[in-house]
């Protein structure tokens, strides 16, 4: 009766609560488990009950054994490697979990035949069905043998990360058993439970773990950080204690520490002799810290005090802590990892304590399923740092304490708020063809960028969009209900929608609709406005807007006075229109007009929002994105040259972007005393995305040293499966050149255009291309026709530390080609000398005549050792091969590649009449990327340069290999 009583009173309360016909399975762990830290092995039992809650005759019941997959040959290797991310390498023969028997264990003790497939998972075929509301109890006994450390888990420097370490229940819910093998990517799914674990272990281990310790001594009190003290003070006091307690210990004296965690859906532990411990508490709650004694200077004092603000900050938002306790450990791996009651974080960060900790709430308390919906728990977790961040340091005062950025990018460089810096990092993604909707399978998503875009940054901006669209109040209503209804619990996303439509008493279909299962984003652009004066001192401000965007959403519109002032509306009629009007009627007449000024609804395009073009300019610096959401940036930066007919030439670049890579144009001129007083170069570039693919044109302008060419050209890239490799482009341009002023490198007065088309097709390493080019005698001023054909392969290999480069190369010309397009046997044309810029200076300045002999500019057959004996040919073959290694053995202010290289091929002037050459030679690779610690050096692109020292020639007309001694080259940019 009194059992019945409880039942009915449940049922009821789920009802009224919404949750009519819900259920969730009941489990129990009890294990003791045995670490042998020798040989990395840990021997345990299991005693297990399993609660059926379901309507549903289980036959049978499935576990995870998660740590199965790090062999070779396993569902995660493969995919891995298919995924080009290595492969499991394995340090035992094999390692993970044997089963070794399991036990019904309720009356007599009755043997369970099972079974493991798919590498992780395993099937207990029960000897009789378990039926609705019936318990099964049984035991498991099971070894694990223990892998070195691996992305979360595993043994390392004496420390033990064991995650994902036993035979775990796999979930049962409304759609049945989620019988998912472990994959390379995509998370947990737990069921609710107890756990009472026994953790046998050396006696100086200290541990952490989920739960509470109810029996035996975690060993925190020996190692407990003095704070009152400074760390390296009390540190070498301590370590030299605690190094004299180990030895006095007896070999193989161990200690039995028992966990116990209730309403958790998993359990974590880390145990290692070196780890020290600190202590924080938020209300009633400890707050346990882990770390390494090398990570003391950064974790000491800050970790614990991160995790009392990030308790305090979850439980006001989102609803209560339910548990004891939090324990924060330095783990061995490099990011952070969320546990029920334990958060393993690589490195010290106030950002990662709290998305970790928030994990509790996204995936602790709400058990959603990580790999169904990722969204449901990295899109929230990412969101409520981002609130917390932006919360406590609203003008990002904590970049200067960010040791990713020195004290010159901290205080001189421009920085963004971190809503903005966000949306234009995920913008890029969105309006990218990679962009594919927020909810599906985390196996799904083509690439991991797209996984990591969509469910942590894009799913984070959505749920921005909607509390600051909702309104705090309003958002966190629905927040409060989504917990009151499914803390504890198992939601799906359409539990969450539902809460947040009871909660703010509105339906939000349509926005979760789009955002979630679509792939558009939202642009609205003012179309025009009319002002119409409606006496009084009052007017009525008509505002046309137009949707861009393939997203609809009930953008604001605000009017704005002269003094400021302001009046707003929202679009009303929004959904699915493309034209819609808003009327604003305001005591002001408005000099303005603006959707969305405090860009709520996260508008891909902010420049026609608005009657007013937004225009900032700033210096240029190389590789520092930050660029303004709400305005067009202009970039500027000086360049400079000379050439003996204008001795000095000083310029202007300047770079025209809007997010950094939207509406963009480069331009550079140049001004001289000279004989050229300006020089000129412009490049803009469009881009038209499209599911699958992107439409690039692009026009391209220059005027240098009276030689004026332009370029107009239009490529399409496309893969034959959704962006995935072979990627294909085509290329089609038309060039016009004209030499009005000939000079060393184009030394011939002529005029012409040439039309040219090119495939090329990139797969991973390798990459082909075929280019057709031709010019009619009609189309300039040459009186003479011609046309060429390249086609070149390029395929790079890596080792460890070598890297084998090859590239081969074919030149095919007919009619009368023009010098300065003739394929040359060494290296660039005359033409691709004249369009770099280092080159055409040191050619056209005759006190750099030696210098510019000793220059190599790759191209054209790249016979390097040739590089003083260019011939202009109509016919070539070539092939070129380097092998380089790193140099590590010397400290270099720069990173250092010494190589071997050998070039072979033929050329001809006649089909029939060909030439072998070759050569061999040692070359040094440099490359340096300047750290930006001043203006100066924060321009600055990366640095690469070469030198080259043939040792030999080889020539079929002579007949003989010629041995070279003291030759040499260099160049600004590497031959392959
Ligand atoms: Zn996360």
């Amino acid at each position: 009766m009194k059992m019945f009583k409880r039942i009915l009173f449940l049922s009821l309360s789920l009802t009224t609560l919404g949750l009519s016909g819900y259920w969730q399975q009941d489990v129990a762990y009890q294990m003791n488990v045995h670490l042998d830290e020798k040989d990395k092995v840990i021997t345990a039992t299991s005693a297990l009950t399993y609660i059926n809650h379901s309507p549903d005759t289980l036959p049978e019941i499935f576990m995870h054994l998660y740590p199965n997959a790090f062999n070779p040959g396993t569902i995660l290797d493969q995919e891995a490697r298919r995924r080009g991310w290595g492969s499991v390498d394995p340090e035992k023969a094999w390692t993970g979990i044997k089963i070794k028997q399991v036990n019904r264990s309720e009356i007599a003790t009755t043997a369970l035949n099972f079974s493991i497939f798919d590498d992780t998972l395993l099937r207990i075929i029960l000897d009789q069905p378990l039926n609705p509301s019936d318990t099964l109890r049984f035991n498991l006994d099971w070894t694990f043998d223990i892998h070195s450390h691996f992305d979360r888990s595993g043994w390392e420097d004496g420390q033990f990360d064991m995650t994902q370490w036993y035979p775990k229940f796999v979930v049962y819910d409304k759609n049945g058993w989620h019988k998912d093998p472990f994959g390379d990517w995509g998370e947990f799914y737990g069921e609710f439970g107890t756990f009472a674990v026994t953790l046998d272990v050396p006696e100086d281990y200290i541990i952490g773990a989920t739960g509470v310790v109810t029996d035996g001594d975690p060993g925190w009190v020996n190692v407990w950080v003095d704070t009152t003290l400074a760390w390296e003070e009390w540190n070498q006091s301590n370590a030299a204690t605690y190094q004299s307690y180990r030895n006095n210990l007896k070999e193989g004296t161990r200690k039995s520490v028992k966990f116990l965690a209730e309403n958790v859906h998993d359990f974590a532990w880390v145990a290692s002799p070196d780890l020290v411990y600190e202590h924080g508490r938020w209300q009633q709650k400890d707050v346990h810290v882990l770390f390494n004694r090398s990570e003391g200077p950064k974790w000491s004092r800050k970790e614990s005090h991160y995790g009392e603000r990030a308790l305090a900050w979850l439980s006001t938002q989102f609803g209560p802590y339910p548990w004891p306790q939090m324990t924060i450990v330095k783990s061995m791996g490099g990011g952070g990892m969320e546990y029920p009651m334990l958060i393993m974080d690589g490195y010290d960060s106030e950002g990662l304590v709290v998305h970790e900790i928030g994990h509790d709430w996204f995936y602790g308390i709400f058990g959603n399923d990580e790999l169904d919906e990722a969204w449901l728990d990295e899109g929230f977790t990412t969101f409520q740092t981002r609130w917390y961040q932006e919360n406590r340091y609203p003008n990002r005062e904590d970049r200067m304490e960010d040791e990713r950025f020195n004290e010159f990018e901290r205080q001189a460089l421009p920085w963004l708020s971190r809503t903005d810096q966000d949306k234009n990092d995920v913008l890029s993604y969105i309006m990218s063809p990679e962009n594919e909707p927020i909810a599906i399978h985390s196996q799904d998503f083509i690439h991991e960028r797209s996984y990591r875009q969509n469910v942590y940054n894009k799913a984070s901006l959505v749920l921005q969009v909607l509390q600051r669209y909702l309104g705090e109040k309003r958002f966190l209503a629905g927040m409060h209900l989504y917990y009151k209804r499914f803390a504890l619990k198992h939601p799906t996303a359409n539990d969450f929608i539902k809460a947040m439509e009871d909660g703010t008493g509105e339906d939000l279909d349509w926005f979760f609709d789009q955002w979630l299962h679509n792939t558009g984003w939202v642009d609205y652009a003012l179309a025009g406005y009319e002002i119409q004066s409606i006496g009084d001192e009052k007017y009525l401000t008509t505002v046309r807007v137009k949707r861009k965007g393939e997203f609809f959403m009930p953008v604001p519109v605000t009017v704005i006075g002269p003094r400021h002032e302001q009046v707003t509306a929202n679009l009303d009629n929004f959904r699915y229109q493309t034209n819609g009007t808003v009327k604003i009627q305001s005591a002001f007449k408005p000099v303005n007009v603006v959707i969305d000024p405090e860009d709520i609804f996260f508008d891909a395009n902010r420049l026609n929002n608005d009657a007013k073009l937004h225009v900032t300019a700033r210096y240029r610096v190389y590789g520092w994105a930050n660029y303004r959401p709400d305005a067009y940036t202009l970039e500027y930066a000086p360049v400079f040259g000379f050439t003996d007919a204008s001795r000095a030439k000083l310029g202007l670049n300047i770079h025209g972007t809007y997010r950094g890579w939207m509406r963009e144009f480069d331009t550079q001129v140049w001004a001289s005393a000279g004989e050229h007083p300006i020089d000129a170069r412009i490049h803009i570039p469009v881009k038209i995305n499209f599911r699958g693919g992107t439409q690039t044109g692009a026009i391209s302008a220059s005027y240098l040293e009276g030689i004026t060419q332009s370029r107009l050209e239009w490529t399409q890239r496309w893969s034959r499966t959704f962006w995935r490799e072979p990627i294909h482009s085509l290329n089609m341009g038309l060039d016009y050149i004209d030499i009005a002023e000939p000079n060393v490198l184009l030394p011939v007065n002529t005029a012409y255009s040439q039309f040219s088309t090119k495939y090329v097709m990139q797969s991973g390493p390798s990459s082909f291309y075929l280019e057709l080019s031709f010019s009619p005698e009609a189309w300039g001023n040459r009186s003479a026709s011609f046309s060429q054909f390249e086609t070149g392969y390029a395929w790079t290999k890596e080792w460890d530390n070598v890297t084998l480069k090859s590239r081969v190369t074919g030149f095919a010309g007919d009619g009368d080609i023009p010098a300065e397009r003739m394929p040359v046997t060494s290296g660039a044309s005359r033409l691709e000398q004249f369009n770099n810029d280092a080159s055409r200076y040191l050619a056209l300045t005759s006190d750099f005549s030696e210098v510019a002999k000793f220059q190599h500019l790759s191209g054209g057959g790249n016979f390097r050792g040739w590089f003083n004996h260019p011939l202009a040919v109509p016919y070539m073959w070539s092939t070129n091969l380097q092998l380089e290694r790193q140099v590590t053995r010397f400290p270099l202010p720069f990173d250092l590649k010494a190589g071997i290289f050998g070039d072979f091929g033929q050329y001809a002037y006649r089909t029939n009449s060909w030439t072998t050459l070759g050569d061999a030679g040692v070359c040094l690779l440099i490359r340096h990327q300047w750290k930006r610690t001043n203006w100066l050096t924060a321009s600055l692109m990366p640095f690469k340069a070469r030198i080259d020292f043939p040792v030999m020639r080889y020539e079929s007309r002579v007949e003989n290999v010629k041995w070279l001694s003291g030759e040499w080259s260099f160049s600004f940019e590497y031959a392959l």
